[in-house]
Formats: C-alpha cells, structure tokens, sequence
C-alpha cells in the first residue's frame, strides 16, 4: 500500500524559527532610510512595527524560540499534513514522485496565519491595544483578524475598496472574527479624507490603503502598531515552521527532493517550505534544486531589475535591496491576487542573485488549468496563487517523462480556492486570457527608481 499522507504528532512540532540569514554566503544588504540613504535604525522601525519583531527583522541567529503560546494557536491548526499527489502522478504518466505540503487546512484556508499569530502575540506583548493593517483581496487581513482575537487585539483593516464591495466573504471572515474593516478610502484618516475629498467615489488602491494604515500607527504611538504578512524577514522566518515540518515529513516518506517548489508573491510562502531544504544544502551540501513561481503577468524575479526600492507602493517602508519592476508598475488584474506585488523579500533577492534558487514564470491559463487538473485527482481546490506551484510541479514531472528519470518534486500548497471561485467560473467560461507586460512598460516603472547601488 502507498501511503498517501505523512502527519507528525504535536508534539514533533518545530520549537524554533529557522533564520536563513546566519547561513547566508552573502547576507542581504540593509535597508535604507528614504531621505538619508543610511541602513535604518531600531528607532526609526520602532514607531511602526513591534520591537521584537524588529530585532527579528534584523537577527542574524540561527534559531530563534517559538513562544509556548504561540505554538499553542498553531496547535489549532498545525501540524499540516504533507501529501503524495499518487491521483496527480497518475494522470500525468510520470516517473516522478509529487509530494506536496498543505499549507491550505489553516482557519483563514492559507499559510499566512503562521505569522499573522506571532505578530499579534509580539505586540501584545509589548502592550499594544491595536493592530493596523491593509489588504487586497483580503488573505492577510483575515488571517491576522483571527490572530489578533486570540491575543484580544483590536484589528483595523483597511481594505481596498473595490475589493470591499466585490469581494465579500473574506471582509465577512474578518468582522466574524471581530475586525473592524473598512473600505479605502475611509473617513477615519487625513490621507482617506483627501483621497474621498478629491473624489467622492474613488475605488482605492493598495498604496492608499498602506497609507491610511500606517498613519493610524504613527498617530498612535501609546498603544497602535502596523503589521505586513510578507516580504519582511520576520514574515519569511516565521513561515519556516512549514518547511520544518516538510523535512521531517519527506524523511518519514523514505523521500529526498530534488526540487522544491513554491509560488511567489513577495517571499513567505516560498520561503517557508524552501528555506529550511536549503539549510540542508548549507550544512551537508546536499544537492537540490530551489524553484520560486510567478505570474508571467507580474514578473520581477524574471524580468525585473536588482536596486533599492520601497516594500510597499505608497512609499512609507524602508527602501529595501530587492528584484523589482518598480513600486508604482501596475500589474494586470490578474486573479492571483496574492502574488500581484512589484518586488521580493531583501533575503530571496540575495539568493537569487548568488544562483542558490531559480526563478520562472507562468501564465495564468496554464496555472488555472493545472490547478482544475489538481483538483480533479487530488480533490482540493487550490488558490489561484497556490495552482502557479502545482503548474511548475506539473511541467517537472513532464520533463520527468520525456527525460525518463524519475525525481522527487516538493511544492507548498499555500491555500485553497473556495473564496476565489470567480477565477475558475472565467476559466471555466473561457473568458480568462493571458498578458505579460511588454519590455517598454517594465523599463518605464523600473527608470523612476532612484538608482543607489
Ligand atoms: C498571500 C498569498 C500568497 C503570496 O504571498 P507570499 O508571501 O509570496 O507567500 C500565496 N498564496 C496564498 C494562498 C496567499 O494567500
């Protein structure tokens, strides 16, 4: 009998965050302070984000303790279980063995919990009331109003506008959660207020949103901090406990992979699975192949460029050394939501310069028709972010067939598709097409960034 699925007990949970950067050959270069060019200090971040999370953002331990009531929400939900794709495999003819790690069993249906309740708890702890946030399609804002309940935090969610009124269920996950949500531009911050004076009926945009939450932060400094679920280190180190749990569970599975697989927004969800893999190619030099997936439509990692630019499009964040397209590239209203983001986390913009991992792209109809194939033979619907994952796997094990050698391929299946089922009803309809943004327009967003290094 082939065992289908490998689960640890609690108590083989991971203790510890994996912190890449003390491996590193070549650390990432700091960030920077927008005005004075120089690496930004404690101080500067403190007014922001919660001091422990800074120290994080900057350490360069290796391992770093989970707090036993961390681990004790993580308990709700974790250990996830790592499954052969045996359905998959057979469908596709290949030689290849398809293992993937299912990140999507979380109460917000996606992996981004896993930092969502270490942010709310370091605040908590610091004695902050009140969390601030933005969010698009809504992921991150239902998973961080699930995490703050449990530490009794107030969530203010500032949620893109047209996404608040088209997008309802997430906006529904987050207020039976106990958020406050409202829609951006809001009538709550002086950034909203000009946003609605200048046009009554503005449908906001991201930056906007990032905007209005961070000057609720910095208006109150006694008792309000902002939080980001990804590209941050913080964010990366706490996504570590996926890829932990993934090498215990692959040895159990008497399987070793050759590549690792995981989809690309800005970082968190792909390093979470691939970092502690690459630990193991650190420290015993084994050999593995490290693959970050994006939309061929937001392509940085492919076709964008190495410089300093801002982590989010309004232009509050630190300027952060990453592969990027430029903070104001607009990308196509693709359905991948999660991934629609203009660059990458500081740490796997450094391991893609040095050649440790690799990057590709693909186009949507192909994710969504690979994502419709998974879900026929392994039954989950993935999320359209996750189907750019499985749509890598699924050409590896082709190319398995057509070399005729067997592999093993690992992807991280970050969260599953039941809030996002219009990308299917398009697909399915024929309606969906593909677009990839020509040279001219990747130049014109990348040219606007002040060249530093
Ligand atoms: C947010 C999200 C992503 C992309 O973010 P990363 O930080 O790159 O992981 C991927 N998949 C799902 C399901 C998401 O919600």
């Amino acid at each position: 009998m082939k065992t289908k699925k490998f689960c640890l007990t609690e108590a083989q949970m991971p203790t510890q965050w994996y912190n890449i950067v003390a491996d590193m050959p070549n650390r990432p270069l700091p960030p920077l302070h927008p005005a004075t060019k120089q690496p930004v200090t404690k101080e500067q971040m403190s007014a922001i984000f919660a001091d422990a999370l800074i120290d994080q953002e900057m350490s360069v331990e290796r391992y770093i303790d989970i707090p036993e009531e961390v681990q004790e929400i993580y308990r709700i939900w974790r250990p996830t279980p790592l499954v052969r794709a045996t359905g998959l495999e057979r469908a596709l003819d290949t030689p290849a063995r398809i293992y993937f790690k299912n990140e999507s069993v979380s109460p917000a249906g996606s992996h981004k919990p896993n930092t969502a309740v270490p942010q709310a708890y370091y605040n908590r702890k610091q004695g902050i009331r009140r969390l601030t946030t933005e969010t698009g399609a809504g992921q991150w804002g239902a998973s961080i109003a699930f995490a703050a309940k449990h530490f009794g935090l107030e969530l203010q969610v500032f949620m893109v506008r047209v996404s608040y009124d088209q997008k309802p269920y997430r906006r529904l996950m987050m207020q039976t959660w106990g958020a406050a949500c409202s829609p951006s531009p809001s009538t709550l911050t002086a950034s909203g207020r000009a946003a609605l004076e200048r046009d009554p009926h503005c449908s906001g945009s991201l930056g906007l949103a990032i905007s209005e939450a961070v000057e609720m932060a910095l208006q109150h400094p006694e008792d309000t901090r902002y939080c980001l679920g990804s590209v941050l280190n913080h964010v990366l180190l706490h996504q570590t406990v996926i890829g932990q749990e993934a090498v215990a569970q692959m040895e159990m599975a008497e399987a070793d992979p050759d590549v690792v697989i995981g989809c690309f927004g800005g970082g968190s969800n792909f390093a979470g699975l691939s970092f502690p893999f690459l630990r193991r190619k650190f420290a015993e030099g084994r050999d593995l192949r490290v693959v970050a997936v994006e939309p061929a439509s937001c392509p940085k990692l492919t076709r964008g460029s190495f410089q300093y630019d801002f982590g989010d499009v309004a232009g509050y964040t630190p300027l952060i050394p990453m592969y990027t397209l430029g903070h104001e590239f607009q990308p196509s209203d693709i359905h991948a939501g999660g991934l629609r983001y203009h660059g990458a986390g500081a740490i796997v913009s450094q391991l893609l310069r040095d050649g440790i991992i690799e990057a590709q792209s693909v186009p949507q109809t192909e994710t969504l028709a690979a994502g419709i194939l998974f879900a026929k033979t392994e039954g989950i619907i993935p999320a359209p972010e996750s189907t750019h994952a499985i749509a890598a796997a699924i050409r590896e094990a082709q190319r398995a067939k057509e070399e005729g050698s067997p592999r093993t391929i690992l992807f991280n299946l970050s969260g599953n598709g039941v809030n996002d089922l219009s990308a299917y009803e398009q697909y399915l309809a024929g309606t969906l097409r593909d677009y990839a943004p020509g040279d001219a327009e990747i130049r014109r967003t990348v040219d606007l960034l002040e060249k530093i290094i």
